[in-house]
């Protein structure tokens, strides 16, 4: 493992050290509060109509005082538990679960009886990561779907900002593609990209996009201070 995102893919050796090592994961980002970036960020949007779209899965939106029914987290949320072959469509919070883990782990294990089952097919639960085909959508992500495409067919004659924060080319196809593709269309609408690494901006949309080539957490915090 090289950091906490490489660490999903990691292969434990048993079931009980992979729910060890999530457990400890998981409680970690539940105790780290919402960073300064998060917080400048909120300060900065919400007297405006906004819509949060984000791949992370950390909290850390809701956790800064974005609004939950404003936050559409596409690639799920380590705050939640799904059957690992997507049986049925429930998300389970797992905060209980993972203190609980916490108390009787020893040596990077958890006891066997503590390794949680699907309650509706027996076999092995997993993180709400879209991380295969069996990453479960409940009716909450597809409330926010919905949300978030109205949202957007709301505001798309009137002067709309895509405020595109780092977003690489991991997952292009949720953030950055559509951003551009929305730019284009949109009579008045400015793409905003700020991104030490991947600038490049398609030609179609160069007079309405602004690209800044700036660590986010910098930017932002400018951004603030400068209001
Ligand atoms: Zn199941």
């Amino acid at each position: 493992m090289t950091d906490m995102y490489t660490s999903s893919f990691y292969s434990f050796a048993s079931e009980e050290e992979r729910w060890s090592y999530w457990a400890k994961h998981i409680n970690y980002l539940y105790n780290v509060p919402a960073t300064d970036v998060y917080k400048n960020l909120y300060e900065l949007v919400k007297q405006k109509p906004y819509f949060v779209i984000t791949t992370n899965v950390d909290g850390q939106f809701l956790k800064a005082g974005f609004e939950e029914q404003k936050v559409f987290e596409v690639q799920g949320s380590l705050a939640k538990v799904q059957c690992s072959v997507g049986c049925h469509n429930k998300l389970y919070n797992d905060l209980e679960m993972v203190r609980k883990m916490l108390r009787v782990e020893k040596n990077c294990r958890i006891p066997t009886s503590l390794v949680p089952k699907c309650p509706r097919c027996g076999d092995k639960m997993e993180v709400n990561l879209r991380k295969d085909a069996f990453f479960v959508e409940d009716e909450h992500w597809f409330y926010l779907q919905k949300e978030y495409d109205q949202f957007i067919a709301s505001y798309q004659d009137k002067k709309i900002v895509f405020l595109e924060l780092g977003v690489g080319f991991n997952t292009p196809g949720i953030i950055r593609f559509p951003f551009e593709e929305m730019t284009r269309r949109f009579l008045n609408a400015t793409l905003i990209r700020v991104n030490d690494r991947y600038f490049d901006l398609a030609f179609e949309i160069q007079d309405k996009a602004i690209f800044i080539q700036e660590d986010c957490g910098q930017f932002i915090t400018n951004l603030k201070d400068n209001l």
